[in-house]
């Protein structure tokens, strides 16, 4: 896809190390140069979400007809049987509009386009303070159950691991900080001002 010159900023962390707050942070202060990068998943949306903003909610055969049809930049089965995707037409429908995609995405799928875009793609790793700190704030965020938390902490000290795979790393003990860190590298990447 040669539009792939166009820069990508990820975002990646394991779930709970607040990569959502900080991406919020950044979407909220440079609507005019950043935009969400909306992707595909296949698990029911959250009470408070909407299909077409916060993730496009496909079902099984759908996101595996867009997988044959070359249709991702990335894909990964993030859960046991639920498949989390980075759509082209998504990267595409913000580069027309003239900003650069931010995408919220898990740990793989983040090497994943590294990998692939190396020039292109800055990828900045929100590291939580401890694995403890992250079951807490899970526990908080009162959105999974007993064995969905188990198996989201159990797979954040797996990602840990890759952390040295990516461009920085922000360790997210003060959100404030942690912002400020992630719209500075941004800022050398793309030029916010
Ligand atoms: P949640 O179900 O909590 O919304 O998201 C679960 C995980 O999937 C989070 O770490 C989120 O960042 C990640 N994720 C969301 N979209 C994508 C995507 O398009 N590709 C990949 N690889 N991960 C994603």
């Amino acid at each position: 896809m040669s539009e792939l010159a166009h820069k990508i900023i990820i975002i990646t962390a394991p779930s709970g190390a607040g990569k959502t707050s900080i991406t919020r942070y950044l979407l909220d202060k440079y609507p005019g140069k950043l935009a969400f990068s909306v992707s595909a998943a296949t698990r029911s949306p959250r009470s408070y979400e909407q299909d077409g903003t916060d993730y496009y909610f496909l079902s099984l055969d759908n996101f595996k007809q867009k997988i044959q049809h070359n249709e991702f930049v990335e894909w990964e089965m993030v859960y046991e049987g639920k498949y989390y995707g980075t759509l082209k037409s998504e990267l595409e429908r913000i580069w027309k509009a003239g900003k650069t995609p931010l995408l919220d995405i898990e740990v793989k799928g983040a090497i994943h386009i590294r990998e692939q875009y190396p020039d292109t793609t800055l990828a900045l790793f929100i590291e939580p303070p401890s694995v403890d700190e992250l079951r807490r704030r899970l526990e908080n965020r009162g959105t999974e159950t007993v064995e969905s938390l188990l198996a989201r902490v159990n797979k954040a000290s797996y990602e840990l691991s890759f952390k040295h795979h990516f461009d920085q790393i922000i360790v997210n003990d003060d959100l404030n900080k942690a912002c400020k860190e992630a719209e500075a590298a941004i800022d050398a990447f793309v030029g916010l001002q």
